[in-house]
């Protein structure tokens, strides 16, 4: 502990002055009385970095417990930050010109990236989940590894894409994606356009790998969505 910061400031300006008094008052009073205005600036800003840093990382071990099934929460978009980008797709504005960016480049080399969802409601989310694990027979752990439980889905902040080759439409959705030139395209310059794959193969959150499936870190806000995905991804 610094034993500066228990002496009030003006107090130890004063002591200063008594001290330098017998010697060379004035220039000699203004440079140690700076000095010690500076420390105490540093020290401000210090404390305040220290604070911000905590207030925004939460241990991980938080995040962990927040998640579920291995998903972790997200907000819904409000209908005032969405754009409508093909029939019935809408997405998050900010995304919007990264992926007509992107797809226009593509398709300049004959891959044609095709949007095949973007913004689910939580309402859909839930009709996907429950109506899918009724279907197929699986337990909601089951489920949990191909699909998000409603209010856990990267797709609820539209920022999240499922992008289909629209050359080979049997692979939407199948691992097979993983073998056409959209996808070897996109693995290889979806980052410049702020994309990146969620769910890669044997991934910390415990999600089946899903090819077809990219969200946009492209901008602060987008980024604040998807830190805690982030820090599991580094720290565990
Ligand atoms: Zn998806």
């Amino acid at each position: 502990m610094n034993y500066q910061d228990d002496i009030p400031l003006a107090k130890r300006f004063r002591s200063i002055k008594t001290l330098t008094i017998k010697s060379s008052f004035g220039l000699g009073a203004l440079f140690v009385g700076l000095g010690i205005s500076l420390t105490l600036i540093a020290n401000k800003s210090f404390l305040v970095k220290v604070k911000s840093i905590d207030d925004s990382n939460t241990p991980t071990s938080e995040n962990k417990n927040k998640s579920l099934l291995g998903h972790l929460p997200y907000p819904e978009a409000s209908k005032d930050e969405l754009i409508l980008f093909s029939p019935g797709i809408y997405v998050h504005k900010e995304i919007y010109e990264n992926f007509k960016e992107m797809q226009f480049i593509a398709a300049q080399r004959g891959v044609s990236l095709q949007l095949l969802s973007g913004y689910r409601s939580i309402d859909l989310q839930r009709d996907i989940f429950y109506e899918n694990k009724s279907i197929r027979n699986q337990t909601a752990v089951e489920r949990s590894n191909v699909s998000a439980p409603p209010g856990y889905s990267e797709h609820s902040t539209g920022y999240a894409i499922d992008v289909g080759d629209g050359n080979y439409p049997d692979t939407h959705f199948e691992a097979e994606f993983e073998q056409t030139p959209a996808f070897k395209w996109m693995k290889r310059f979806a980052n410049k356009y702020h994309f990146v794959l969620s769910f890669p193969p044997n991934n910390k959150q415990g999600v089946t790998y899903e090819p077809w499936h990219w969200r946009f870190e492209g901008t602060v806000n987008a980024l604040r969505k998807f830190e805690a995905a982030n820090k599991i991804t580094k720290f565990k």
